[in-house]
């Protein structure tokens, strides 16, 4: 009789190449029956558009045939979508698992044609997406997605958001005349954004993909304070011009502590419909080369292709309106390969390598303890870090000169209370009132006073 271990043992030959581990170490098989010469399971996978579904599902099957005494398999593939392990913290959308950006450094490669075809492609694989346009300069995902019925707003300021092709809609395009001139402040943008991610009943999301804005501004400062995100999504054409300002977008990403998933090539290469042939107008493979230069993952490129142009303004995406065509399937390709790193991220755990803590707590009045997530501890007195604050008020932001007086600060100054913003810094409120300085993990980081850190320190400077 075979047992479920020599079915188990069989299945440890199948790995998950992206995550490196075999499918039972990982959890994947479930509900395992075994009648007489017939084995029948359940791989539960990390995402319904995992980019090695079938052939996980065909070694399966062959590694367990192999098996004395089996003549038949019955595999059913199912999925479910894992957390990002700090949204899983957070009060402000508890049931949405995984909230992913997309950027540009400037503005007309194609960040919203992206953004809409990616959150399609999810969908029609089994996913529950919804789709943020805070794209204050050019909200164009209505248009995009065809939208025929705008959200309704309910009592109480909550907001029904609208749903097309399967997927749920917020825009400011909804709010904004085409016509009207819009000129948005900071504050103002802060707190629509915090609205349309608190006040819309999203439900339950397995991927909230959200347009941004081109380039490094506001929006995407408040984006990264007020929730954790699992990570970027950037898009270029592969001009070098446009791959410098992209990378803009990737510093920025990288000083939020916010994770980038990966590099989308946008307008790769001509096809003529005519003649077929194929013209390489802003260049091809630019975007790859870089990504492979910057160790960051390259997760497809979109062809230049007139009918892409053309389904966007009918309102009908080319995943929906030309499901076959070259530029759906490579829009496939991009959306399966960023739910695989999207995977990659909640499965392992990992910050990308920079220091996060894992606890702060106060060992006496007027210090500070973090322990570090690799197991690094640093304790700082109050008065220090409160002299380290870089905050608009104690530094002079033209000159970086320190405005704050050090003889103001009393010694025993401890912090009243802390805060986490987004997923790079701690607020700190502090016990003489002042509330307004940010400390990025990197910075607290280097502020470590322990010998270790200090001598360090010094190696680096001499
Ligand atoms: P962004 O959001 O970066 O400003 P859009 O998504 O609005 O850019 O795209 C700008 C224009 O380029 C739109 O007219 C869009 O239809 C078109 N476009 C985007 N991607 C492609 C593509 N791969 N092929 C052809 N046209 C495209």
């Amino acid at each position: 009789m075979t047992t479920e271990a020599q079915i188990l043992e069989a299945l440890k030959k199948v790995h998950d190449p992206d995550l490196g581990k075999n499918i039972v170490e990982l959890g994947f098989v479930k509900n395992l029956k075994i009648e007489n010469e017939t084995v029948s399971f359940t791989i539960e996978l990390t995402t319904p558009a995992c980019p090695v579904k079938d052939k996980l599902k065909e070694e399966a099957k062959q590694a367990v045939l192999a098996v004395d005494g089996i003549k038949n398999v019955n595999v059913e593939m199912t999925a479910k979508v894992r957390p990002t392990l700090s949204q899983q913290k957070t009060n402000l959308l508890p049931q949405v698992k995984n909230i992913i950006p997309v950027a540009s450094g400037k503005g007309g490669v194609g960040k919203s044609t992206v953004s809409a075809n990616l959150a399609l492609v999810l969908v029609k694989m089994g996913a529950k997406v919804g789709l943020l346009d805070v794209d204050v300069y050019g909200p164009s995902i209505p248009l995009i997605m065809g939208v025929q019925k705008p959200p309704q707003v309910l009592e109480g300021n909550r907001i029904i958001p609208a749903e097309e092709h399967g997927v749920k809609i917020m825009s400011m395009g909804f709010f904004i005349h085409p016509n009207e001139a819009v000129v948005w402040r900071g504050p103002m943008l802060h707190k629509t954004v915090e609205q349309f991610l608190g006040n819309v009943e999203w439900g339950e999301l397995d991927y909230l993909i959200v347009d941004l804005p081109p380039g490094t501004g506001d929006v995407q400062l408040s984006l990264c304070q007020i929730i954790p995100l699992t990570g970027a999504a950037i898009v270029s054409t592969p001009q070098d011009v446009a791959l410098q300002v992209a990378e803009k977008a990737i510093v920025m990403f990288n000083k939020l502590n916010t994770p980038i998933l990966g590099l989308i090539e946008n307008m790769s290469g001509f096809v003529c419909r005519h003649c077929g042939e194929r013209e390489e107008i802003f260049g091809a493979g630019g975007v790859r080369e870089y990504s492979l230069r910057h160790e960051i993952p390259f997760l497809g490129a979109i062809p230049l292709d007139t009918r892409v142009r053309e389904n966007s303004d009918s309102g009908e995406p080319t995943v929906i309106a030309d499901p076959d065509s070259p530029s759906a399937q490579a829009f496939m390709l991009v959306a399966q390969n960023l739910a695989a790193q999207v995977s990659i991220r909640n499965m392992g755990g990992s910050t990308g390598g920079r220091p996060a803590p894992k606890e702060i707590t106060q060992p006496e009045i007027g210090k500070v303890r973090i322990l570090w997530k690799d197991g690094h501890e640093s304790v700082y007195s109050g008065q220090q870090l409160r002299l380290a604050c870089q905050c608009a008020v104690c530094v002079d932001e033209a000159t970086g000169k320190q405005k704050l007086n050090p003889e103001k600060i009393q010694p025993n100054i401890f912090p009243v209370s802390t805060q986490p913003v987004g997923q790079y810094a701690i607020r700190f409120h502090w016990s003489d009132g002042h509330s307004t300085g940010i400390y990025a993990f990197d910075y607290l980081r280097a502020l470590c006073p322990c010998e270790k850190c200090s001598s360090a320190e010094k190696v680096k400077t001499s």
